[in-house]
């Protein structure tokens, strides 16, 4: 999800979540329980690898409420889930 906050900086041009954020966001319109399970498992994979996983959870933690997949983990806006 850093790249979604951080569109234009060039060291997270290459996050595998650039240009990817529907799957990496907490909640989709009309989606069931199942399917996001398997959506958002899709993302925290993507994030294994990913050389950006440091500085993205050190921005997730500058964050009020984070939303959506943050370095490998999930975080559900809980007033909606
Ligand atoms: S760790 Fe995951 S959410 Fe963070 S920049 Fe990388 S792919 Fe995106």
């Amino acid at each position: 999800m850093i790249y979604k906050e951080n569109p234009t900086s060039p060291d997270f041009a290459n996050a595998p979540c650039s240009g990817q954020s529907p799957l990496f966001d907490d909640h989709l319109r009309g989606e069931t329980a199942a399917d996001r399970a398997a959506r958002l498992s899709v993302a925290t994979r993507l994030c294994h690898d990913c050389p950006c996983r440091q500085p993205c959870d050190a921005l997730r933690r500058t964050q009020h409420h984070p939303t959506g997949v943050w370095a490998g983990r999930i975080y559900l806006d809980r007033r909606r889930h």
